[in-house]
């Protein structure tokens, strides 16, 4: 059986515990346990930690240009190695393979903006502000840094975090998960393959007591967490009692709005791929459909419902599938378990996605699409993610209750608002409180050189997820004030004992 186990120092090391204890990986598509992956000690992190320290000051002190380079031949290392990437990462997640694509794309737009590290650094300077004065400001690494991430995004949400941290200067201790813990060791062979040196990426495996050693560590300056929103809560304020930088994305309800007007066709073709695509095992999926007038909705409805029977569930190698398995069957009792308390709760199950079974892999965690209506605000199966292939219809009268809704929802990740309506899309932009806002667009990750963040309890901290929020977060700034003779010094003070101004 294959064995996941820890980077560190540039090289695979298994566990220091020898009676260490491991977790199941699973093929999703067949149900069966794939490999085993090693959970961490704390003496493990501890050697990590020992490791990154030492690389990170001579990683820090190479000049940017020469660390955008390695984050270069680490983007071609990727696209080399693209296909077998794909491959590995769908068989541990069951996404299909087009999408496991899609995946490694979305981080690799990360990591060519952080090839642009020089220009990013570049501080600000402020020549001649007072005599013989001048302000200059850098921004600088803040060391030993660590980023925990969930199971859906196995290339791209690592990607978010290395890139900016590394080409900043950082060493990174990545804590992936346990689901899908292959493609970040493949990603730490390929960044010391690209010349990273080694000790500056390591990766340590494990579940939530080595998540607590990393947030207790106080050599551990920042951490950067993306998952569900308990979890996400819970880092933020260990994290950053314990002194450190904390951000962390947390899960979403995303409402797409289908105003009167809206191109239909498109709409649905958008909403069916973005709230099925990925077993909607997205955070940036749409699992809540918010149509607007009586005829909107039975329209959507009707719609939706055709769309949904021609969507073909398969392996996730089948390049017909639409999407594959959910990741676990824990998770799949889980969704299951939601669809039996929306009807509980007086909701219309108008497709029922329970029961679907594969021939030839019957023990695979397959889940057909599901499609409830009259849901409403009171219910919990509304309040709280699904996180699978289940699309809720809550019928609104008008759009200010359509974005009302998202914005009173504990949740505010994303939104999407389908209209051909130019004022109305303008105004729902300014006004809804969410953090990332789509318009007649159904996913609206933002690209590399935005950046990405939710509102509510969808983020806590300070800070999105890359672009210049990437850099900032990775960074401190430093601002030097500096005076030196010159013909413009003027003559020499005495003391001064009141606060000094430059005037
Ligand atoms: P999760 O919260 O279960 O796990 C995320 C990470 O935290 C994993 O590395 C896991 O090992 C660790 N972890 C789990 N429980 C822990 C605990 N009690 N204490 C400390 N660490 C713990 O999330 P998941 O199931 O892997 O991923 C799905 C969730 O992530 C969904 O809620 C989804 O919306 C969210 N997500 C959010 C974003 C975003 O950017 N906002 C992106 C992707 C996924």
């Amino acid at each position: 059986m294959k064995i996941v186990e820890h980077f560190i120092n540039g090289a695979h090391v298994g566990s220091t515990d020898t009676a260490g204890s491991f977790a199941d990986v699973f093929d999703p598509n067949s149900g069966n346990v794939q490999a085993r992956v090693s959970l961490a000690s704390v003496e493990d992190l501890e050697h990590a930690i020992a490791a990154a320290q030492i690389a990170q000051i001579g990683w820090a002190n190479m000049n940017p240009q020469r660390r955008a380079r390695v984050m270069f031949r680490f983007k071609e290392l990727i696209e080399r190695d693209r296909a077998e990437l794909g491959r590995l990462l769908s068989s541990e997640h069951g996404k299909v393979l087009a999408d496991a694509d899609g995946d490694i794309q979305r981080g690799l737009e990360v990591i060519e903006f952080c090839c642009g590290v020089p220009q990013l650094l570049k501080g600000d300077y402020s020549f001649g502000a007072g005599p013989g004065i001048d302000v200059w400001s850098i921004r600088q690494p803040l060391g030993v840094v660590a980023g925990i991430t969930p199971f859906n995004f196995p290339a791209m949400i690592p990607m978010w975090m290395l890139g900016p941290a590394l080409a900043t200067g950082n060493a990174f201790i990545l804590k992936p998960s346990e689901r899908t813990p292959s493609v970040p060791m493949r990603i730490a062979e390929l960044l010391t393959e690209a010349g990273l040196p080694d000790g500056v990426f390591n990766v340590i495996n494990g579940g939530k007591e080595i998540v607590e050693a990393i947030l207790d560590h106080p050599a551990i300056k920042a951490v950067s967490f993306v998952g569900s929103s308990d979890v996400a809560q819970a880092i933020y304020s260990r994290g950053t009692a314990a002194g450190k930088r904390v951000q962390a994305m947390g899960g979403a309800k995303n409402h797409g709005i289908v105003m009167p007007d809206a191109d239909l066709d498109q709409t649905i073709a958008d909403i069916v791929g973005a709230a099925y695509g990925s077993a909607g095992e997205r955070c940036m999926a749409l699992p809540v459909i918010v149509p607007v007038g009586r005829a909107t909705a039975e329209a959507v409805r009707e719609r939706l419902v055709d769309a949904i029977d021609k969507l073909k569930v398969g392996i996730s190698t089948d390049p017909d599938a639409d999407y594959g398995p959910v990741v676990t069957s824990a998770h799949r009792e889980r969704v299951e378990q939601y669809i039996e308390m929306a009807v509980t709760e007086g909701s219309e199950l108008v497709v029922d996605g329970r029961g679907l079974s594969l021939q030839g892999y019957e023990a695979g965690f397959f889940l057909g699409p599901t499609l409830l209506d009259h849901v409403t605000p009171a219910m919990k199966s509304y309040q709280e993610e699904i996180f699978g292939p289940v699309l809720q219809i809550v019928r609104a009268e008008s759009a200010e209750e359509a974005i009302g809704l998202a914005s009173r929802h504990q949740y505010g990740n994303g939104v999407a608002l389908f209209t051909r309506d130019g004022g109305t899309a303008r105004d729902y932009a300014a006004d809804v409180e969410v953090g990332m806002v789509g318009i007649n667009l159904p996913i609206p990750v933002p690209v590399a050189y935005h950046s990405f963040g939710g509102w509510k309890r969808s983020g806590f901290g300070d800070h999105n997820q890359y672009g210049m929020e990437g850099v900032r977060f990775f960074t401190r700034t430093k601002v030097v004030t500096q005076r030196w003779p010159g013909k413009t010094r003027g003559a020499p003070a005495g003391n001064s004992f009141v606060i000094p101004t430059l005037d």
